[in-house]
């Protein structure tokens, strides 16, 4: 029988929710590339509640005591005798999401010695050594696309926030005050600006299929260009890098994995090649960017507005410079685990547990290392050398 341990993020402040603010979810039957969505020959959960903290334990508990296996679910994950560290001796399942990762380093990877599979409730395993993993025989999987729409969502969300000045606005109200100016003088209309994005998988497609309705002249730039077919569709203009891109755009989105050729790419050097009052949203990974370059680049207004949800290190500590650079529209990493993203993600976690403890092949598409080696999405997307280990 195995023992499961899962790493996952604090309860709400005032508890874990006993009401909704909607009842129910809408059906995903399938992503825009026609994968099927997760499907688990059970459910331990109810659709829009909350999963991924510690007592919403990924619905996992019920199918996996009913299997005679053991679940220890924590938050506590850093520092000298955490939960984690401690739990891990004997654990021979791992599983995380990336917004509270559990960081599976060579040296955790090398004490547990019963541990054979990794799962990351989401996607994104860079909290995970993956030259470790290979060396000790460690399977790594996650649930590819469960979240990347939801992400999208969030790049819109922010694009529009920053150029329609939403957030001071809102402040304005929540502050008792009526004053219109102070809203609308760095407030504009998203149409007819040039939208360009690092990178055309699958968050960067669909961020550029949902601003096309805006009338924005969309650019991309990627390591392949897409089928002319989606070229035509959408109107893109294909750049042969971000540095060719970015003088031409007025917002700037990044969809890019953090690896030696993108970290730090937008330094201070390319900053200063955009345009003055350019926005940049940023929800791929915090090292993409250079931290001071950007806080220079609001303070200066070579950056009219800055927003994403990912941040280095993470959590980022109450003093962090970013919490109170000018212009910022940051989030906590959140957006990748709206309540639907957790119930296609926890969907997805319990049908490669299933798979595994049945002995039946995890979806290729699931599959980061196997075998001893880079497999499925991880032989395509990733390397054992990545620039940084941070999620
Ligand atoms: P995909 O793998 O679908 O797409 C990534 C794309 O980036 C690929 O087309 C890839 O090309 C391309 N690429 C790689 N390197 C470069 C480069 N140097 N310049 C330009 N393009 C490049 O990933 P997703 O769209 O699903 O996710 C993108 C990133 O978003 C993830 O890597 C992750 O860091 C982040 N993410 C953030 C989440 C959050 O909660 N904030 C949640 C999920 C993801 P090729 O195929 O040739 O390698």
């Amino acid at each position: 029988m195995a023992k499961v341990l899962c790493v996952l993020y604090d309860d709400p402040t005032d508890g874990y929710p006993t009401a909704y603010a909607r009842d129910g979810l809408p059906r995903i039957e399938s992503y825009p590339d026609g994968q099927s969505a997760p499907a688990s020959r059970g459910v331990g959960f109810t659709p829009g509640h909350l999963l991924g903290s510690v007592s919403g334990e990924l619905g996992l508990r019920a199918f996996l005591e009913s299997r005679g296996h053991t679940l220890v679910v924590t938050s506590d994950k850093e520092g000298d005798g955490s939960v984690f560290d401690r739990e891990l001796v004997d654990a021979d399942v791992v599983i995380s999401q990336p917004f509270w990762p559990a960081y599976l380093t060579a040296e955790r990877i090398t004490a547990a010695k019963n541990l054979k599979l990794a799962v990351t409730a989401g996607i994104g395993s860079d909290h995970v050594d993956l030259e470790a993993a290979i060396t000790h025989g460690v399977t790594v999987a996650e649930v590819t696309y469960s979240n990347s729409i939801s992400v999208a969502e969030h790049v819109v969300m922010m694009t529009l926030s920053l150029v329609r000045n939403y957030f001071p606005s809102h402040r304005v109200v929540l502050d008792g005050g009526w004053n219109v100016a102070d809203c609308v003088a760095r407030s504009y209309d998203l149409e007819g600006m040039h939208v360009g994005t690092v990178a055309a998988g699958r968050i960067g497609i669909a961020v550029l299929r949902r601003l096309a309705p805006f009338d924005v002249k969309l650019h991309y730039t990627d390591r392949r260009r897409l089928p002319s077919a989606i070229e035509e569709e959408l109107g893109l203009v294909f750049h042969e890098s971000a540095a060719d891109m970015v003088p031409h755009c007025d917002v700037v989105t990044i969809n890019a994995p953090l690896h030696t050729e993108t970290e730090h790419l937008f330094d201070e050097k390319l900053l200063a090649t955009m345009k003055r009052g350019t926005y940049l949203i940023n929800t791929a990974r915090a090292k993409i960017v250079d931290q001071e370059a950007v806080q220079h680049a609001l303070e200066s207004g070579r950056l009219a507005g800055y927003a994403g949800d990912v941040w280095y290190p993470q959590p980022a500590p109450a003093d962090h410079p970013w919490r109170s650079m000018p212009h910022h529209g940051m989030t906590p990493h959140i957006s990748g685990s709206s309540l639907s993203a957790q119930a296609r993600y926890a969907t997805g976690t319990r049908e490669i547990l299933e798979s595994w403890f049945d002995g039946i092949p995890i979806r290729d598409e699931y599959l980061i290392v196997a075998g001893g080696a880079l497999a499925g999405t991880g032989a395509h997307s990733y390397a054992v050398n990545p620039a940084t280990a941070e999620s």
